[in-house]
């Protein structure tokens, strides 16, 4: 640990420009940090939020359309809804997580509607709350947490977390990427809420998505989960980063030659289309979709047809060549280790939530995207916030004159000798988890899975 800085207890730090005081730092702000950040400052907590990019449009969440596990609190609609996934998970999540998930989910994206979320209505008047577009989202999940008094950092990505000397988490230290100035924030309680990892991917709105929150906490002493299960890829076009695979349901997969590829548009399509783009490339055309179908589908998800076009391509009358793109911990569903119903790591102060978590406690190893992702991330955040806001107040108000030192060298080269080339570091990465043959075939793929309805 030489080359990590020593933080005295009085938070008197000169080296650092921001040096803040909180009872719980959010790292992350996508809907699981935003949830946690609203959770603690309601439940009486002094809250700041870091996020490397912008709190609201950062993230894979703020980029789409999401489907949510929303599902009303009716016993044959819930034991379908927790049915559902299970077998392909492999029997490996627990009913009671489930159930709790449902609850919270339903109770918060309620709560949404409250604060004043446009959900859609039906012709009979009824609100469609299994869905949420990403944008006003989280436009308003940035509105809501301002109002509960958090303090929001832009642009500021955590780097190195803070320990005392019994090893718990005490906040963390970062940089300002549009000024470069450090900070550092000491706090009673940290959130890890960073996301998944899609490693570079060009994957929709994945770029930021690098599992920082992954390495800290390991760096901290965290235990991981599931990591086996964090293999997702999603179906693009070739030309875009957009991996929104329901529609692809209404797709026809060909060879170059335009003669459809046996299987691939099957429930185990997926693996199909990655067996063939190993020795060749990949076309789709979306011509199973009505043309009632196709006016509806531009409404659902603009977002899907933008990159068309501008590549002047109409997906429903022109073949277009495809590709898989590694979703990782984005899709897949390893992460840190919950060890309760709090949402804490197995480090002392330091709490899990959203991609960055596990969701194996509700998904096994299958996917949790289509709907229990979005759901894993407003219940575990939402919980996280409030056991960190209660564990802060025990410790009491002296505990931030505590002497802490900042943990972890990985990704931390200042004030070390040594040099990281991370272009290298990037390139050496992708070459062991991008290959189709390598990762997607390994033994431990969670199923291919059929495109979901919001998937
Ligand atoms: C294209 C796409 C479509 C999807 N559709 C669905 C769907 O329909 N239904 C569903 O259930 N799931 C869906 N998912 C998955 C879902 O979006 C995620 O599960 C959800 O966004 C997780 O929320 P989160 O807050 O944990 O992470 P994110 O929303 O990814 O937010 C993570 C935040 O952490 C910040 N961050 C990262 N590193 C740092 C750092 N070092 N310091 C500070 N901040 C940091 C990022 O900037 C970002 O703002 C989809 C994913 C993709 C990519």
């Amino acid at each position: 640990m030489s080359n990590n800085q020593l933080y005295s207890g009085d938070s008197s730090t000169t080296d650092f420009d921001q040096n803040l005081l909180c009872h719980v730092l959010v790292i992350g702000g996508g809907p699981a940090g935003t949830w946690a950040a609203w959770s603690a400052a309601s439940a009486g907590s002094k809250v700041i939020l870091v996020d490397k990019g912008y709190c609201g449009t950062s993230g894979c969440a703020a980029a789409s359309g999401n489907g949510v596990w929303y599902v009303p609190p009716e016993p044959e609609a819930r034991e379908a809804a927790m049915a559902s996934r299970e077998a392909m998970g492999g029997f490996l999540s627990s009913r009671d997580w489930m159930q709790r998930v449902l609850d919270q989910t339903y109770a918060n994206v309620n709560l949404l509607a409250e604060w004043g979320y446009p959900f859609p209505v039906d012709e009979e008047g009824k609100s469609y709350r299994r869905s949420l577009q990403g944008p006003e989202y989280m436009r308003l999940m940035r509105k809501q947490i301002k109002r509960a008094g958090v303090k929001i950092l832009d642009h500021s990505p955590a780097l190195q977390l803070l320990v005392d000397a019994e090893g718990a988490v005490t906040g963390a230290t970062g940089v300002n990427r549009q000024t470069s100035q450090k900070w550092v924030v000491r706090s009673h309680a940290v959130i890890i809420a960073t996301g998944g990892c899609a490693f570079l991917s060009k994957a929709l709105g994945c770029n930021v998505l690098t599992g920082d929150g992954y390495l800290m906490a390991a760096e901290a002493g965290a235990e991981m989960s599931g990591m086996e299960f964090s293999n997702a890829y999603g179906i693009a076009p070739a030309f875009s980063s957009v991996t929104k695979t329901l529609f692809y349901n209404w797709a026809t997969f060909t060879y170059a030659d335009g003669t459809p590829i046996p299987g691939a548009g099957s429930q185990k399509g997926r693996s199909v289309i990655a067996k063939t783009l190993l020795t060749q490339p990949v076309y789709a055309i979306l011509d199973k979709a009505t043309d009632e179908m196709r006016v509806h589908m531009r409404l659902a998800q603009p977002n899907f047809f933008l990159p068309f076009d501008r590549a002047g391509i109409d997906p429903f009358t022109q073949h277009f060549p495809v590709t898989l793109r590694l979703e990782g911990t984005v899709r897949g569903t390893g992460g840190i280790r919950i060890t309760d119903y709090t949402c804490a790591s197995s480090v002392p102060g330091l709490y899990a939530a959203g991609d960055a978590a596990t969701r194996e406690l509700i998904c096994g190893g299958f996917t949790g995207g289509g709907s229990h992702n979005a759901a894993w991330a407003i219940s575990s955040g939402y919980w996280a916030g409030h056991s960190a806001a209660v564990y802060a107040r025990k410790l009491g108000k002296q505990t931030n004159q505590r002497q802490v030192e900042a943990v972890g060298e990985a990704g931390f080269t200042s004030g070390s000798q040594r040099q990281i080339n991370s272009e290298e570091i990037i390139k050496a990465t992708q070459a062991e988890v991008f290959p189709y043959d390598r990762n997607y075939f390994s033994p431990h793929h969670p199923i291919s899975p059929p495109p979901k309805p919001h998937d």
